[in-house]
């Protein structure tokens, strides 16, 4: 499962091991052997990360570009 959250400001991504400061968001995914996987252990992955790893994605909403980390 994939939650968004908001950082409050001690929270380090699993991949690049850098702090996402507040108030950045980031994702919380279950994941086992790499893939998202709900019987596995929580990782938490800032933008960037999420961006690379195909967790997130831009979409257009009323004109505004805009971060989503989830499937439409
Ligand atoms: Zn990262």
């Amino acid at each position: 499962m994939r939650r968004g959250c908001i950082s409050l400001g001690e929270v380090q991504c699993d991949a690049c091991k850098s702090i996402i400061p507040y108030p950045d968001r980031y994702l919380a995914v279950d994941e086992k052997d790499g893939k998202e996987d709900d019987e596995g252990e929580t990782y938490r992955y800032c933008v960037p990360c999420c961006l690379k790893k195909g967790y997130a994605h831009h979409k257009v909403e009323k004109g505004e570009q805009i971060l989503t980390f989830f499937e439409e």
